[in-house]
């Protein structure tokens, strides 16, 4: 059995060094669950019944190539190859105390420690002890959980979550990755613990909020935090979003749906962390900017501007990186309308440069965003829509190729200005430089060095100074 999943020289290393040290060792969790799930993991999780440090030391010195790191405080140690990396700990015994975040953890038996753990699709363990090496132990059905597609817990799933609350997260997690159903009993206690979430700490929770975000369809694990209220903990934004209101027999979209659909259609173009999360972010602000417009309807003006602003916050409270990542989620959320409007108005070449200028490297992917927010069920419009943004794509790609205009800066800049008239930096010097950067994106001059000159000067002059 697992002759091929086994195939790599430490599970015999292993095997055999447990032997000398007279502990019985066991492949444990992820790795053995993926076998059965042909994932190819190249993480494996070992527990022996002894000390995972000392039996990693000794597997370590016969492993070419190798590095062990060794985290005597929690008692495992890890060796890293080029490929793999392989986890060691000895088997142990948690006990929890509603008061305290962390468990109390002792040494335990395989058992105890087989007891501990999630999922029953993660309580899968392969023997590594010469009498019976490579046998699947499986004490809590993990088997046909797994063949049937179910997360249940293999205790109490209320105390199970409550115990460790980041496993509600886990839960969701998984049902997302791998398509499976949350067991009916196990999900009522998701329910029932969602609040308990609150002492978890952000960066775990993201974390597995990420693993959902790319996933294929994300929308499976965003319903389900939203249906159990976990959501509800560490996104209200997002909650917010739910819902529909009719006054004067006018109604609007569920926005919640909505992004979620929007969600789904981008993870089908891109795998980019962040443009999936631009996805979630891009009608954030509807519901603050929500008007009902007597006659008219329902309006969200201004939403694409609030929403970029209200990028950073959510990030920072989510513990998100706020980097170069986070400009381009807030620069897709502030134009995600734009392209759009390009389709309705009879383009000009300058609507599209300054597209073009204000999404820079995003472009490519605003489109795509933009694309994915097509939500329409009417067939004919959802073509009408699409064939729009391939015309804006064509304008767009036409205007590039004669203009040049992307990540362009105009062909005189403030130091030559300033030399120009003789002036340090000002208010004067900013004026003309955004003036005539408007001037050639507007297409009133070109792009050329002699006309931006004779236009810096006669600004120059309008604001009072003097050609030195
Ligand atoms: P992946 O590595 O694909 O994200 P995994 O199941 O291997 O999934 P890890 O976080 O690597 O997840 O954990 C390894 C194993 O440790 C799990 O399979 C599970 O048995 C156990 N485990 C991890 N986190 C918890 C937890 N919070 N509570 C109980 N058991 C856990
Ligand atoms: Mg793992």
């Amino acid at each position: 059995m697992f002759e091929k999943q086994l195939s790599h020289h430490i599970f015999k290393t292993v095997s055999e060094e447990s032997g000398r040290l007279g502990y019985k060792t066991y492949v444990v969790g992820g790795y053995v669950r993926d076998i059965y799930l042909k994932r190819h993991s190249k993480d494996v999780d070992f527990v022996t019944v002894g000390s995972g440090i000392a039996l990693a030391s000794a597997v370590q010195k016969r492993l070419k190539g190798s590095h062990l790191s060794v985290f005597k405080n929690f008692g495992t140690a890890q060796i890293k190859t080029d490929e793999w990396e392989f986890e060691f700990v000895g088997a142990r015994k948690e006990s929890y105390d509603r008061s305290s975040r962390n468990p109390k953890v002792e040494d335990g038996s395989f058992e105890d420690d087989i007891h501990r753990r999630d999922f029953t699709i993660n309580t899968l363990a392969i023997s590594l002890t010469p009498e019976n090496y490579g046998e699947l132990i499986d004490i809590f059905g993990g088997l046909k959980d797994l063949h049937q597609g179910v997360i249940r817990t293999p205790l109490d799933p209320q105390i199970t979550f409550s115990d460790d609350p980041l496993r509600m997260m886990r839960a969701a997690r998984f049902a997302t990755q791998l398509n499976f159903k949350i067991e009916d009993k196990t999900y009522q206690a998701l329910i029932k613990e969602s609040h308990r979430l609150a002492i978890i700490s952000q960066e775990r929770i993201t974390d597995e909020l990420n693993k959902i975000i790319l996933a294929k369809q994300p929308s499976v694990g965003f319903k389900i935090l939203f249906n159990t209220k976990l959501l509800h903990q560490f996104f209200p934004e997002l909650v917010k979003l739910y819902g529909v209101e009719i006054r004067e027999g006018k109604s609007h979209k569920d926005n919640f749906y909505h992004t979620l659909q929007v969600l789904d259609q981008t993870c089908e173009k891109t795998g980019d962390l962040w443009v999936r999360w631009a996805a979630i972010l891009h009608d954030i602000a509807k519901p603050p900017t929500k008007r009902f417009v007597p006659g008219e309807g329902w309006t969200f003006h201004g939403h694409e501007d609030k929403g970029s602003r209200m990028v950073k916050p959510i990030f920072r409270r989510l513990k998100l990186p706020l980097g170069e990542d986070m400009r381009k989620v807030t620069n897709l959320v502030k134009l995600h309308l734009r392209p759009i409007a390009l389709t309705k108005e009879c383009i000009t070449d300058s609507a599209v440069r300054r597209l073009i200028f204000d999404a820079g490297e995003d472009l490519e992917d605003l489109i795509l965003l933009c694309k994915s927010d097509i939500t329409t069920k009417n067939k004919a419009k959802e073509v009408r829509f699409l064939a729009n943004l391939i015309n804006v794509e064509q304008n767009i790609a036409t205007v590039e190729e004669r203009d040049r205009i992307r990540n362009w800066q105009p062909p005189i800049d403030g130091q030559e200005i300033m030399n120009l008239f003789g002036i340090g930096p000002s208010r004067e010097i900013g004026e003309i430089k955004s003036a005539l950067k408007e001037a050639i994106l507007d297409g009133k001059i070109t792009n050329k060095y002699d006309e931006a000159l004779l236009f810096v000067l006669e600004k120059g002059k309008q604001l009072g100074l003097q050609k030195q």
